[in-house]
């Protein structure tokens, strides 16, 4: 990230040379971020291949003590075409360089979108929400300037059994609309969820030893009046019958991108999670939707983006670069060039 220009003014020689190599060390971070999420990548599929070696009805302990009961279900055939994909993710991976701008776009890469056994998908796929939800919030807050936009989390009480906990967590959502429309259609029942006009959320889950799977709600709200907090807490509980724990927050415009990330980047807590785990999970999730959206977050007409016309016409230079021993290493004469070494 670059920080604003302080000191001294400096020729515009010095400020562009400073740009250029800002620009470079921010892609060698994005590089060596995608690096390690590629990394636990392979790990993960190092698990699938041992699953499909070992026979996993006959040798369940080897691989995993605690064997969850959904692990019954998968068919060989399932874990084969899993396999597959995660393979051929992320070997290669192509971006364009602006050169007047220096700005980089990821433009190409061979990705499995299985986000919730491949890091580097995951990434890929909150980057993509970060930058269409950031417009819908800012379509919203020019639309309805009344509402207050805040950060609500609801957390699930920890516990052992992931299926049973996300099932759990998703009828309590039903539950939340159900709250909602009633009260939208003039019923008896009195909730503080009534003064959503408009939401987006997404769960996140990690894992501790100690207390197992925590599973909770991110939600960007649009309020219509404050909400109180003490009332929204005991209406969760009487939601969920053994959760309390809920957070509300008014959103830091100044820094949208950041507060806005705290919905949309990673589902799972990776590093928290072995390769059996992230499995599990996997399992239980894979035909979850993952995020849900309420009230005027659905259907917002999204202004034409002009991002992509505009550089059609800029000169780029083609970065390519290859996964070998664990990270992202230039393979095109650019890539190899702009980093300053030929390997
Ligand atoms: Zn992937």
């Amino acid at each position: 990230m670059t920080g604003p220009e302080k000191g001294l003014p400096s020729s515009s020689d010095k400020q562009e040379g400073r740009k250029q190599s800002s620009g470079v060390e921010a892609l060698e971070k994005r590089l060596a971020r995608y690096g390690n999420a590629a990394a636990r990548q392979r790990n993960n599929l190092g698990y699938l291949a041992q699953l499909l070696d070992a026979g996993r009805h006959s040798t369940p302990d080897m691989l995993n003590p605690v064997w969850p009961d959904v692990f019954k279900y998968v068919l060989d055939d399932e874990l084969k075409a899993l396999k597959a994909k995660l393979e051929n993710c992320g070997e290669w991976l192509q971006f364009r360089r602006y050169k007047e701008t220096g700005s980089t776009h990821l433009y190409r890469a061979s990705l499995c979108r299985i986000d919730l056994l491949c890091p580097l998908c995951a990434i890929q796929r909150g980057a993509k929400h970060l930058r269409n939800y950031k417009t819908k919030f800012e379509v919203i807050r020019m639309g309805y300037p009344r509402l207050i936009p805040v950060l609500l989390t609801l957390t699930i009480k920890n516990g052992f059994d992931l299926q049973e906990r996300i099932d759990h967590l998703f009828r309590s959502v039903e539950k939340i609309k159900g709250k909602r429309r009633n009260a939208k259609s003039g019923g008896r029942c009195q909730s503080e969820f009534s003064k959503i006009a408009g939401a987006v959320g997404s769960y996140e889950i990690s894992y501790s030893e100690k207390h197992g799977w925590h599973p909770h709600l991110h939600i960007v709200v649009f309020l219509t009046d404050w909400i109180d907090q003490k009332a929204l807490s005991e209406e969760w509980l009487a939601i969920t019958g053994d959760s309390k724990i809920v957070d509300v927050r008014l959103i830091d415009e100044t820094n949208l991108t950041k507060s806005l990330n705290e919905i949309f980047k990673y589902a799972l807590k990776f590093h928290s999670l072995t390769p059996a785990q992230a499995f599990e999970c996997y399992l239980v999730l894979k035909n979850r939707k993952k995020l849900f959206s309420l009230g005027v977050m659905r259907g917002v007409q999204m202004p034409k983006s002009n991002t992509m016309e505009g550089l059609e016409d800029e000169a780029y230079d083609e970065l390519q670069y290859w996964f070998r021993d664990g990270k992202y290493k230039p393979s095109s004469p650019a890539a190899k060039k702009l980093h300053g070494g030929d390997d």
